[in-house]
């Protein structure tokens, strides 16, 4: 079976004291129903794929940098993409600055507030941001709100990929209603050279995530998560099927292999990283195919990146 060289994982939750504690500090301002629904959804998920609970108090981001770059030694990927799902951020800055060639560091924020324009810039600037993720059912916006422009903008003078969670979630407190992949039209088309993802293949809105990438070239798929979402798929879609229909309809170039790894001690989801190879493996998909899914296509999407100028090149103007 073919392993390439190296692979980089494009989808992995930063989770450390910091972020736990952010958490915490939100979940104590809701009301009693609404945590246990919260708790209730997340235990059941974590059931239902008979995994590790998380570690009640995760550790320092110091800590958790020497863990995860353990993690991806014994896995055998060269680099992880990391966000945080709060919009905080000084972990994460923190995160990437203490191995900069190996963690690449996605920010989050509501991006209907057009003061995280300038967030944002100074992010890829001065800390080495490399990309933006997006939670509208967390915050209640939809993508193809034009308050979105600002935001947008920087993305595309930066060459930044957007990264936004569509569709089911492991959180209750999500709201659907802004979980629909094809709002994404709207910006896919303003924004042509702005590369989109879409992640867990639309975790439930397959059909949609198909169509929207099919009508936008800009518009790719990660694979991460166990897509545990299929055993809900009314057509009895297999995560092999996922992959297969995704090739077909846009191409191998499209496909963006992640893990959706997180907390500790479950550590990297290895599991996921060989299950996704032996479907490629299975499905007769070549090796270069395979090693675009695996690195090339999110290398050339993080490729795009336009650094910011040495400050003694700034001219005026
Ligand atoms: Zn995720």
């Amino acid at each position: 079976m073919h392993r390439p060289g190296q692979i980089i994982d494009s989808h992995i939750h930063l989770v450390t004291s910091g972020t736990h504690e952010v958490k915490l500090r939100r979940l104590s301002g809701l009301a009693p129903c609404l945590v246990e629904a919260y708790r209730r959804r997340w235990n059941d998920s974590l059931a239902s794929r008979r995994e590790e609970t998380p570690e009640a108090d995760p550790a320092h981001v110091q800590i958790v940098a020497k863990r995860w770059e353990a993690a991806l030694d014994a896995a055998g990927v060269e680099r992880g993409v990391f966000f945080t799902s709060p919009d905080y951020h000084d972990d994460l800055l923190t995160f990437i600055s203490l191995n900069p060639g190996r963690f690449i560091g996605y920010t989050t924020f509501d991006p209907t507030d057009c003061a995280n324009a300038d967030l944002l810039r100074r992010q890829i600037d001065e800390h080495l941001v490399r990309g933006l993720k997006l939670y509208p059912m967390a915050l209640g916006f939809r993508v193809d709100d034009e308050a979105c422009d600002e935001v947008y903008e920087v993305c595309e003078k930066k060459g930044i990929p957007v990264i936004i969670h569509f569709g089911i979630s492991i959180n209750a407190m999500h709201d659907l209603r802004y979980g629909n992949p094809l709002d994404l039209s709207g910006p896919a088309l303003r924004f042509p050279s702005v590369n989109w993802i879409i992640p867990h293949f639309g975790a439930g809105f397959f059909r949609e995530t198909l169509m929207v990438s099919v009508q936008h070239r800009n518009v790719h798929i990660d694979t991460s998560s166990s897509n545990n979402w299929v055993s809900w798929d009314p057509h009895g879609l297999t995560v092999a099927d996922l992959f297969r229909r995704t090739v077909d309809a846009v191409g191998s170039e499209r496909l963006i292999f992640g893990t959706d790894s997180s907390f500790f001690p479950r550590g990297y989801r290895t599991n996921i990283l060989n299950d996704q190879l032996a479907i490629c493996h299975d499905l007769g998909l070549s090796p270069e195919q395979i090693d675009d899914i695996f690195r090339g296509n999110i290398q050339r999407i993080l490729d795009t990146h336009v650094p910011a100028r040495p400050r003694s090149q700034d001219g005026p103007g």
